[in-house]
C-alpha cells in the first residue's frame, strides 16, 4: 500500500488552525503564497511516494550495517539521498545567505512530516542536519558559519547531535567527555558519546559532528558544558577535505525499529591525539546553544509521531476496505461485510484519524509561531510567539508521539493477526513509532519541563493566556449552535475547564511541593493535549462550516472534530483528577516499589 501524502489535510489544517492567510497577509512566511505551498507539499508527497516509500520496508529488514569500521545504509539509499539534496529538499528553511530556500517553519514542518511518513529511517538524517544548522547559524563563528553551512544546506554534508553517553543520558550534567584547548584556539576532544544517530553513514560526503564537552576547568553541573563541532574529515583552508579526524563508529545498536537508521557509538581521540573541534559559542554555555538545536528538533520528532501516525492510518484504512469478516448490522446479502464496516472498526479507524489530526494541528501551531516569532516587526509579539514556542515544544514533542504509538498500535489490531505478521507493514510502523517517547528528552522529562519551567513563564501569564484563547473558540463552537457538531462545544468547555483547574493546582503546588507537581506531569501534558487538539478540530470544523461543507471530504473536519471532542476529550475531567490526586496515590516508597 502506496503512501499518498494527505495535501488537501495538511491544507486544511494550515489554513484553519496555523492561520496561513493571515501569515500570508502579513507577509510573517515570506513572500510565497497559498498555492506555491501547496505546490511544494505536492512535489514533497510525490518525491516521499515515489522515491523514499519503496526504500522503507527494504531498508527495515536490511538495516544499516558496520563493515570493517564504515557504516553502509540498505541499497538504495545513497542514490534517494542525492536526489533528495539534489531536488532542494534538504534546504526548504535554511536562509538564502547559506544557499536555502528561506521557505517558513510550517512548509518545512510539514515537509518533515512527508519524509517520515514515507520512510522514517531515512527522516532522520536530515531531521538531524536541519537542527545542526540552525546551530551554527544562530552561534557559530563568522568562519565556522562561511565553512560549513552553504556545504550543510547543500545536503552536501550532514550533521549529528552529541550529547548522550553511558552514564549521561536524561542527566546531562554528568557527561564526561573532555575537550582540551590548544595553543591555536581549536579543541582536542576524547570521550565515548552513544546512540548517535546518522554518526557515521556513506549518503554524504562528510560529517558535520556537534558534540557536548567538558573543558578541564569547567564549573561541574551542567554550567560547564561546552559545544563543539568535529567534523568526520577535516576541511583545508580553501575548503577542500583532508584528512580523517580523530574520530570513529566503534559500533551500531540492534534496535526494535529504525532499522535502517544508524545507531552509532562514537569514539572521540582514540588515537591519542584527540579530535580537532571549534568551539560554537561561548565556552561553558554549551546546553544553551545545543537547546536552539533541541527545540527544533523536539518539534521534529512530534512531527515524526504524527508521521507515523498518519503511515499507519492510511495502511489500516486500506485494509479495512478490503478484508472481509462478519456481518455488519447493515449487511442485506450473504457475502461477509469488509471490515471497515463493523462499528468497532470504524472507531478505531476514527480514532487513529482525530489523534493524528489533533497532533498535525499542535505541531503546525508550534511551527507558526517559530514563524511569528522570527519574522514579526513588532518586538513584543516576537517575544510572546517565542514564550508560547516555548510552552508547545514540549506538548508538541510529547502529545504527538504518545499518540504516534498509539495510532501505530491501533493500526495493528485492526490488522487482526496479519498486523502481527511483518509483510503487511503495520508491525514496522509499531516498531519504529516505540523510538519516538524517548530520545530527544523522554516523554516524563517533557512533561516535568512543560510544568516545572513553562508553566511559570512570565509568572504564569503564558499558560493562563493561552487558555483563555482556547476558550474564545470553545465559545465560539456553542455560540455557532450547529447541529452537526452535537456536544463538541460543551465536552470542550469541560476539557479546557479541566486543563484551566489542572493548571492551577500545579501553579499552587510546583513551589512548595515539587514532587506532587512532576508526579502530575505526564498526566497534566495529557491533559494539555487533549484540550488543544480537541479545541484546534473544533477551529476545522467551525472553518468547514463556514465554507458550506457537503459531503465526502469537505464534511470530514466536522465529524473527526466532532469525535474528538465527544469519544476522547471527554478524558479530560479524569486526568484532571489524576493532577489533583495523583501524588496522593503515589503511596508506595521506592522501597516498597521494588519489593
Ligand atoms: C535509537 C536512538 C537514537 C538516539 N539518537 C541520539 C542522538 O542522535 N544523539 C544523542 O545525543 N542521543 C541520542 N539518543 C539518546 C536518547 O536521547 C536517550 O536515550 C534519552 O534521552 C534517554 O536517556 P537514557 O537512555 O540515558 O535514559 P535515562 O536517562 O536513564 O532514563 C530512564 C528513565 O528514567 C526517566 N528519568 C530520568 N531522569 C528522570 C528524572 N529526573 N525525573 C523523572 N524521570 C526521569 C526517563 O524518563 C526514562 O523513562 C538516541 C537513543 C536511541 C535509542
Amino acid at each position: 500500500m502506496t503512501y499518498q501524502a494527505p495535501v488537501d489535510d495538511i491544507m486544511q489544517a494550515l489554513k484553519s488552525v496555523a492561520g496561513l492567510d493571515e501569515l500570508i497577509e502579513r507577509g510573517l512566511v515570506g513572500e510565497i503564497d497559498e498555492a506555491t505551498i501547496r505546490a511544494v507539499i505536492e512535489e514533497a508527497g510525490k518525491f516521499g511516494a515515489e522515491v523514499l516509500d519503496p526504500l522503507s520496508a527494504p531498508g527495515d529488514k536490511c538495516g544499516s550495517k558496520l563493515i570493517n569500521g564504515k557504516v553502509e545504509t540498505p541499497p538504495g539509499w545513497r542514490d534517494a539521498y542525492q536526489r533528495f539534496a539534489a531536488g532542494g529538499w534538504a534546504s526548504l528553511s535554511a536562509a538564502e545567505e547559506w544557499g536555502g530556500q528561506n521557505l517558513p517553519a510550517i512548509v518545512a514542518t510539514v515537509a518533515g512530516e512527508i519524509w517520515n511518513s514515507a520512510n522514517m529511517g531515512f527522516g532522520l538524517c536530515p531531521l538531524l542536519t536541519l537542527g545542526a544548522i540552525d546551530a551554527i547559524e544562530a552561534e557559530g563563528s563568522a568562519s565556522l558559519k562561511q565553512t560549513y553551512l552553504p556545504k550543510m544546506v547543500a545536503g552536501e554534508w550532514s550533521g549529528t547531535m552529541n550529547l548522550t553517553e553511558p552514564h549521561a543520558g536524561s542527566d546531562l550534567s554528568q557527561l564526561k567527555t573532555r575537550a582540551v584547548k590548544q595553543a591555536d584556539g581549536t579543541y582536542r576532544l576524547f570521550g565515548t558519546k552513544i546512540f548517535i544517530t546518522y554518526g557515521d553513514h556513506e549518503l554524504t560526503e562528510n560529517i558535520i559532528h556537534l558534540v557536548l564537552a567538558r573543558l578541564p576547568d569547567a564549573p561541574s553541573g551542567t554550567r560547564g558544558i561546552s559545544l563543539f563541532l568535529v567534523p568526520k574529515l577535516l576541511v583545508n583552508a580553501d575548503g577542500t577535505l583532508g584528512a580523517p579526524n580523530d574520530v570513529v563508529c566503534a559500533g551500531l545498536e540492534h534496535k526494535l525499529g529504525i532499522h535502517a537508521s544508524p545507531t552509532c557509538v562514537m569514539k572521540y581521540g582514540e588515537k591519542g591525539e584527540g579530535a580537532l573541534g571549534y568551539l560554537v559559542g561561548e565556552e561553558n554555555r554549551g546546553l544553551n546553544v545545543m537547546f536552539i538545536m533541541m527545540n527544533a528538533a523536539r518539534l521534529a520528532v512530534g512531527m515524526q509521531g504524527v508521521a507515523v501516525a498518519e503511515r499507519a492510518t492510511q495502511r489500516a484504512l486500506s485494509y479495512a476496505k478490503e478484508r472481509r469478516q462478519g456481518r455488519s448490522a447493515n449487511s442485506t446479502g450473504a457475502e461477509m461485510a469488509p471490515i471497515i464496516e463493523h462499528a468497532d472498526i470504524r472507531r478505531s479507524l476514527m480514532t487513529m484519524k482525530a489523534l493524528t489530526q489533533a497532533a498535525r494541528a499542535i505541531c503546525l501551531v508550534t511551527a507558526r509561531e517559530t514563524d511569528v516569532a522570527r519574522r514579526a516587526k513588532d518586538a513584543a509579539e516576537r517575544a510572546a510567539a517565542l514564550n508560547r514556542v516555548a510552552l508547545l515544544t514540549p506538548v508538541a514533542k510529547a502529545f504527538a508521539t504518545d499518540i504516534g504509538c498509539e495510532v501505530a498500535s491501533i493500526g495493528v489490531q485492526v490488522h487482526g493477526g496479519m498486523g502481527f505478521i511483518e509483510e503487511t507493514g503495520a508491525a514496522q510502523h509499531y516498531r519504529d513509532a516505540r523510538i519516538l517517547p524517548i530520545y530527544e528528552g523522554t516523554n516524563g522529562i517533557q512533561a516535568m519541563d512543560l510544568v516545572g519551567r513553562k508553566l511559570p513563564l512570565d509568572g504564569g501569564k503564558v499558560v493562563t493566556d493561552y487558555i483563555a484563547d482556547l476558550n474564545r473558540t470553545v465559545e465560539e463552537v456553542r455560540a455557532s449552535n450547529r447541529r452537526e457538531f452535537g456536544r463538541m462545544g460543551e465536552r470542550l468547555k469541560d476539557a479546557v475547564a479541566a486543563l484551566a483547574e489542572a493548571t492551577r493546582f500545579i501553579g499552587a503546588t510546583l513551589g512548595r511541593d515539587p514532587d506532587s507537581a512532576m508526579a502530575a506531569a505526564v498526566p497534566y501534558l495529557r491533559l494539555f493535549g487533549l484540550a488543544a487538539g480537541g479545541v484546534y478540530l473544533a477551529k476545522g470544523a467551525l472553518a468547514a462550516a463556514r465554507n458550506g461543507a457537503g459531503n465526502g471530504h469537505g464534511a470530514q473536519p466536522i465529524a473527526v472534530a466532532r469525535f474528538f471532542a465527544e469519544a476522547l476529550a471527554t478524558a479530560a475531567p479524569g486526568l484532571k483528577d489524576s493532577v489533583v490526586d495523583g501524588a496522593a496515590a503515589l503511596v508506595l516508597s521506592p522501597d516498597t516499589l521494588a519489593q
